[in-house]
């Protein structure tokens, strides 16, 4: 990686009194806010993101709100370019507190099952479900380090086949790429709480609501703050806090 080292957005050490959180796709919408949000709490965070400029512009913008940020180049679909992430958290900080998997696509549309193109599917497993078992367990030796590690993976109540299959209920449009990826991102999710159970590591699920971003070409009815909440909550829980569960804003989401 070329720009692992820039100066610019790296700056100095974090100290051991400081929080470090690591955002997947934090370089816009709902994955900015965590940012920002954690940013707010005092905590250095990881703006992770694939496009250079993207990923500089975020860097410089949540500094200008006074946020301890510093840019982490990150391809979630790409091992050496996750691997190269986590050097860069090493070197900034030598632990990772908390770890955001917020990373996502749909998969473009359209997307109903009887005509999809299977690329879109492919696309969408790539990014939402492996691109965080692949983050994570480059970054889980990090969070280890940590005394209160935490994971938030960002999912969707579209991933939710209890809330899919409820008699009536009308939980986002047919997808057969983008729902079912966050379904499997949630069936991840509990695979990992029951490997991490007893270690400190606690890991959640989040639906962040339906929010307007580039995602969903701005249609959502929530602001990228609100969105952000939930995941926010999830990264601030307490030792004894929730392990292996689904959150939105309201409260449990069943799975
Ligand atoms: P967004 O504005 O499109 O942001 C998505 C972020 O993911 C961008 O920073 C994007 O980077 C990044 N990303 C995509 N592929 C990546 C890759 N291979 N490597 C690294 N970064 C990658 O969408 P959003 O609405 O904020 O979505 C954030 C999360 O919330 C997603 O997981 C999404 O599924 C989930 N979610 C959203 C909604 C909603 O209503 N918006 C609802 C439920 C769940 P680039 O700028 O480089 O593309």
């Amino acid at each position: 990686m070329s720009d692992t080292t820039n100066e610019t957005t790296n700056g100095t050490a974090v100290g051991p009194d400081r929080k470090v959180a690591l955002v997947t796709g934090a370089n816009k919408g709902i994955g900015y806010e965590i940012a920002a949000g954690l940013g707010a709490l005092g905590w250095a965070v990881g703006v992770g993101a694939r496009d250079e400029a993207r990923r500089e512009a975020a860097v410089e913008k949540l500094r200008a709100a006074g946020v301890d940020a510093f840019g982490v180049p990150l391809d979630v679909t790409d091992d050496a370019s996750v691997a190269g992430a986590a050097r860069v958290v090493e070197e900034r900080a030598g632990r990772l507190d908390v770890l955001v998997n917020n990373a996502g696509i749909t998969g473009g549309g359209p997307q109903d099952p009887t005509t999809v193109d299977v690329d879109r599917v492919r696309a969408a497993v790539e990014t939402n479900v492996i691109g965080v078992i692949r983050v994570t367990n480059a970054l889980l030796p990090l969070l280890r380090r940590s005394a209160s590690p935490r994971i938030v993976n960002v999912s969707s109540s579209v991933g939710s086949l209890t809330l899919q299959t409820k008699p009536g209920a009308q939980v986002g449009p047919v997808a057969v790429a983008y729902s079912p990826s966050k379904t499997f991102l949630n069936a991840v999710t509990v695979q990992y709480a029951k490997e991490l159970a007893g270690t400190g590591v606690l890991i959640n699920a989040v639906c962040p609501g339906y929010v307007a971003t580039d995602l969903n070409a701005f249609q959502g009815v929530r602001t990228p703050e609100q969105g952000a909440i939930a995941a926010i909550r999830l990264s601030t829980i307490p030792d004894d806090g929730p392990h292996g569960r689904f959150f939105d804003e309201d409260g449990e989401v069943p799975w």
